[in-house]
């Protein structure tokens, strides 16, 4: 059985795709994608020769090889020679994502779709994806094995219209649907979030305290000091 995070995924993908995954590890996606499309195409891409082979086995365990090409590669370089429509990248935190993208931009020209999944850090990755043509068309948040994880679909195109000019910084890092829809998973994440500033700043204040009772114990030693030493009697 297919996660439920890339189950999710996968439900944002065409029928009759030829997709890219990206970081693949066991190719469990396009492997189970094409179990269940007989019409879809995919690459499993791999940096690391281990989860290479691993993919390799899953492909031909499940006898999919004619339809699931595993290459290895840095990145969107196994794209070269592709013509993949959609490219997923999912798993890794949200700067490798990020700059995967930014190093490998020039082969996404006919990708229609971006379907990523930064683990932290999401607010990355959709500043990459405003800035470089895709624009954010959906966005999901799920809780699984006590792990929160952000889904963000975009297409490439006009620039997306769900930031809204007043409060962009806060939608890029939060998410303008996952912000309106509020799910419980989207509570969980950002309450721990607050809970967790909370106590920063209660130590930062903490610190000022302690510092500021230092810092008159200080004067009033000086003062004294110069009184003895400086002051006849
Ligand atoms: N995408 C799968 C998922 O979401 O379950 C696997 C995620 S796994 C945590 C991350 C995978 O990305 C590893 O197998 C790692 O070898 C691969 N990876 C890391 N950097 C990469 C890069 N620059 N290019 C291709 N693969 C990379």
């Amino acid at each position: 059985r297919l996660s439920e995070r890339l189950s999710l995924i996968a439900e944002y993908l065409p029928e009759e795709t030829y997709f890219a995954d990206i970081g693949s590890d066991h190719a469990y996606l396009p492997v189970y994608y094409c179990l269940n499309h007989p019409e879809a195409k995919a690459l499993a891409g791999e940096v690391n020769e281990g989860p290479l082979n691993s993919a390799k086995k899953v492909i031909e365990e499940y006898e999919v090889h004619n339809r699931v090409e595993a290459r290895k590669g840095d990145g969107l370089d196994v794209l070269e020679g592709r013509n993949v429509s959609e490219v997923v990248i999912a798993g890794m935190g949200g700067p490798l994502i990020a700059s995967i993208l930014e190093r490998g931009k020039d082969r996404l020209r006919d990708v229609r779709r971006l379907l990523l999944q930064p683990n932290i850090h999401s607010e990355i990755v959709r500043r990459w994806l405003e800035e470089n043509g895709f624009a954010l068309v959906d966005e999901k948040i799920i809780e699984e094995n006590n792990h929160i994880y952000e889904i963000l679909i975009a297409d490439r195109g006009a620039p997306s219209s769900l930031y809204t000019k007043d409060c962009k910084e806060t939608e890029l890092w939060l998410g303008p649907i996952l912000m309106k829809e509020k799910t419980e998973a989207f509570r969980k994440k950002w309450e721990r979030q607050l809970k967790k500033n909370m106590e920063i700043l209660h130590k930062l204040e903490l610190a000022v305290d302690e510092q500021e009772s230092k810092k008159k114990e200080i004067i009033k030693e000086i003062d004294i000091l110069k009184e003895v030493l400086y002051h006849e009697n």
